[in-house]
């Protein structure tokens, strides 16, 4: 792993800014499971059941959604940042992050220090959940806390509208403001370091793979190939909470 980390140095001091792209894996060391890992949560659920058009059809899903987000709140104490997060702010500190993009949900990066302006959350997040008619946003603690006292599918107060996390689900559309913002922080970059992520989802994974495409280096860190493997300058294969305070550490001490 030494070599890696050195080469990953070489590589990615001499072709600053570098954006970060983030994908699940960044955060199961802090006890999030992925998708498409090993362990991942496609190894139990039916990636059918997470589509738009299921949740507003089919009252069953939400309230099995719904029951599944209060149970997730309730495993064990918060969720905090692990190192890799942590390694990430640290690169901008350091001054060579053109901007971090990510496909979590968890908001761990502003957790870790990150301002939101350096986060570009391709997915949405979990602190709101919105109206899908008139668009009303409250806070997600207070809509959960609604669902714990009995509301299994949990209406908007204006409107009486569906309610949903400010999630993206399969089959809607990324927000066109982050996609604007994620666009920017790739033309911006010298290169791009991939952690955590298979690169295997559209649209969020054309954003670092033009970064690749355009000649500026990609560096991969990630358990398990991704469908990205040969574009990459350099795959290093390990944990992120593992390789990446190392690399950091490396990168800072490169000058
Ligand atoms: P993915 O699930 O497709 O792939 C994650 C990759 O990370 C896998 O290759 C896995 O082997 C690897 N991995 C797991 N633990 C790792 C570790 N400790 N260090 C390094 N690599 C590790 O993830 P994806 O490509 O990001 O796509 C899944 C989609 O699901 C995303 O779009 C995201 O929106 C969503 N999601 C978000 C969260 C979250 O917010 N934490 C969690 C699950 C899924
Ligand atoms: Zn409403």
């Amino acid at each position: 792993m030494e070599e890696a980390i050195v080469e990953a140095v070489q590589i990615l001091r001499s072709s600053t800014p570098i954006m970060v792209f983030s994908g699940a894996g960044i955060s199961t060391e802090s006890g999030i499971p992925d998708f498409r890992g090993p362990n991942g949560l496609w190894t139990k659920l039916d990636p059918d059941d997470f589509t738009i058009g299921r949740y507003l059809a089919d009252v069953e899903i939400r309230r099995r959604s719904w029951k599944m987000f209060v149970e997730s709140r309730n495993l064990g104490g918060p969720i905090e940042p692990n190192p890799a997060h942590r390694a990430v702010t640290n690169i901008s500190r350091l001054g060579f992050l053109s901007g971090c993009v990510t496909q979590n949900i968890d908001g761990l990066h502003q957790a870790a220090g990150l301002t939101d302006e350096e986060v570009v959350e391709l997915h949405g997040h979990v602190r709101e959940v919105r109206c899908v008619d008139c668009r009303t946003a409250y806070p997600t603690d207070d809509v959960l806390a609604r669902v714990s006292t009995g509301e299994d599918d949990p209406r908007c107060l204006r409107c009486s509208g569906i309610l949903k996390s400010a999630t993206v689900m399969f089959g809607e559309f990324l927000p066109v403001k982050e996609m604007e913002r994620a666009w920017r922080f790739a033309e911006a970059a010298g290169s791009v370091l991939a952690i955590g992520s298979t690169l295997s989802v559209f649209p969020a994974a054309d954003i670092p793979l033009s970064i690749a495409s355009s000649g500026r280096p990609l560096v991969i860190v990630n358990l398990g190939p991704t469908e990205a493997d040969d574009l990459a300058a350099l795959r290093i294969e390990g944990k992120a909470g593992e390789v990446l305070p190392r690399l950091v550490t490396a990168l800072a001490m490169a000058g």
